[in-house]
C-alpha cells in the first residue's frame, strides 16, 4: 500500500468520506516532495476544480493536520502544508523557501541531549530554511 492509499484510509476509517475534493487536495500532496501554503493548492486545483473556495482547501487541511496525515509548519507567518513523511523514520527538513522543496535530515537530538545533562526533553521541533541548489541556480541565469 502507498503513503497515499494509507492516508485515504485513516481518513475513512475516522469517519471522511473521500470525495472528489478532498482525495485531490490529498493526492496532490501526496504527489509533492514539498511544502504548499493553501494558496498554492487552490492554484494547482482550480483547473479541475474552477469554483474550490480557500476556506474548503483550509478546512481540509486542517482536518488533514488533526488526523496526522498532513504535516503543518509556518514561514513568515503562512501556514504551510506537506504530506506527512514520518512513516520512514523520525527526520527533519530543509524547507526550500523559494519553491517548497523539503530535503530530509536526520535527527540531530543527540547533539542536545549532550548538552543537557539529568534533564528530560520531551518534544522538539527542528527545521532549515532556505534555497534548494535547483532554485541558486535559477537565481544565477536570471
Ligand atoms: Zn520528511
Ligand atoms: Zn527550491
Ligand atoms: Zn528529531
Amino acid at each position: 500500500m502507498t503513503a497515499f492509499e494509507q492516508a485515504v484510509k485513516t481518513l475513512k476509517r475516522n469517519g471522511y468520506k473521500t470525495t472528489g475534493k478532498r482525495q485531490r487536495i490529498l493526492e496532490l500532496l501526496y504527489h509533492s516532495n514539498k511544502y504548499m501554503s493553501a494558496k498554492e493548492v487552490q492554484d494547482r486545483l482550480k483547473k479541475m476544480f474552477p469554483g474550490i473556495s480557500p476556506d474548503t482547501i483550509y478546512r481540509n487541511l486542517r482536518t488533514f493536520v488533526s488526523l496526522k496525515v498532513v504535516e503543518e509548519t509556518e514561514l513568515n507567518g503562512e501556514k504551510l502544508f506537506r504530506a506527512t513523511c514520518d512513516v520512514h523514520g523520525h527526520h527533519h527538513h530543509f524547507i526550500c523557501t523559494s519553491c517548497g522543496e523539503t530535503r530530509e535530515l536526520d535527527c540531530p537530538m543527540s547533539f542536545f541531549q549532550d548538552q543537557l545533562p539529568g534533564y528530560d526533553v520531551h518534544s522538539h521541533r527542528f527545521e532549515l530554511f532556505g534555497e534548494c541548489s535547483k532554485c541558486l541556480q535559477k537565481d544565477q541565469y536570471k
